[in-house]
């Protein structure tokens, strides 16, 4: 554990970014710079990356911070409190286990995870403090709360459930694990599992829809943050809650202010809603 002490005689808590030099690496490295409380311990990429040497403050636009990128993570994570990762399944999963082997605060953003990507990750939160969401804002959070109310209280054979997301054209997983997020929201408002009435696409002679199903449509292109629109569509109206992201210093900050949540707590999966107290 970090022993670093500030002015006021409290230690910051030390934190690693995995995936520095990624687009939300690079958010992570400003939002924990400018964030009380909370200092970078390290920063690594993968093995091979362009990144590997830099400083990571001067990759991220804020000028040197005295912190180099590398690529080894189990010296870093030695000396920190914390983690925040936003990369790949692969390396999250791996980064879990060595986070739990330091018994420290694991904050996972990544997406696409698989179900034994998942049982691994929960695996690895009975030594270590996991705070996992598919979406660190408070906007989205909000909404995934108030999706789950709007489906709870219109019923199946009234009202149809889509959820559309549209990102960037760099995304490499569909459905965004925000719009599953909202997915699961909706399947516990109506007290059903998502797993077993998700429809994830449609193409060609698909049938009428499923009474009780809930779909999934994702656009790709540009430069888009991330938005999301769940529709509730009943015979002669229609409900739409929507969230657009305009910058990714709003995951990022949820992120930190997640790991400084987290800070002291007893190993565990958590979620965004638990940080946030909307559960
Ligand atoms: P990105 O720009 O591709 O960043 C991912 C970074 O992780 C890259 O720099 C990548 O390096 C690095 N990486 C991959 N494997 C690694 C390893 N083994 N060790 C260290 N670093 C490794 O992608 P992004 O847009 O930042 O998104 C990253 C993830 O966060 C995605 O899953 C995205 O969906 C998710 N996300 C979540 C939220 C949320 O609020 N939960 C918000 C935004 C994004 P290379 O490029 O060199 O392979």
């Amino acid at each position: 554990m970090s022993d670093d002490r500030d002015d006021m005689g409290q230690s910051d808590m030390g934190l690693v970014v995995v995936g520095a030099g990624g687009r939300m690496g690079q958010a992570l490295i400003r939002a924990v710079h400018d964030m009380p409380g909370a200092r970078i311990a390290g920063a690594v990429e993968r093995p091979g990356s362009p990144a590997l040497g830099r400083d990571a403050g001067e990759l991220a636009g804020i000028g040197p911070i005295g912190v180099e990128i590398g690529d080894d993570p189990l010296p870093v994570f030695a000396r920190a409190d914390g983690v925040l990762d936003f990369t790949r399944p692969a390396a999250t999963v791996e980064f879990a286990g060595y986070a739990a082997q330091a018994r420290i605060v694991h904050v996972i953003g990544t997406t696409g995870c698989t179900a034994e990507d998942d049982a691994k990750i929960a695996a690895a939160a009975r030594h270590a403090t996991i705070v996992k969401s598919g979406n660190m804002s408070l906007g989205v959070n909000l909404l995934a709360v108030l999706v789950e109310q709007a489906a709870r209280a219109l019923e199946a054979r009234d009202f149809d459930i889509e959820i559309l997301e549209m990102h960037h054209r760099h995304k490499v997983d569909a459905p965004s694990g925000t719009a599953l997020l909202l997915g699961e929201a909706a399947a516990k408002g109506r007290g059903i599992a998502l797993a077993d009435n998700e429809v994830r696409a449609r193409d060609g002679q698909t049938g009428p829809r499923p009474e009780g199903a809930i779909g999934f449509a994702a656009l790709r292109g540009g430069s888009v943050v991330g938005e999301h629109s769940v529709v509730l569509a009943g015979t002669g109206e229609r409900i739409t809650l929507g969230h657009q992201a305009e910058d990714r210093a709003i995951f990022a900050r949820g992120a930190v202010k997640a790991a400084l949540w987290a800070h002291g707590k007893k190993p565990g999966l958590y979620s965004m809603r638990d940080v946030l107290g909307l559960n």
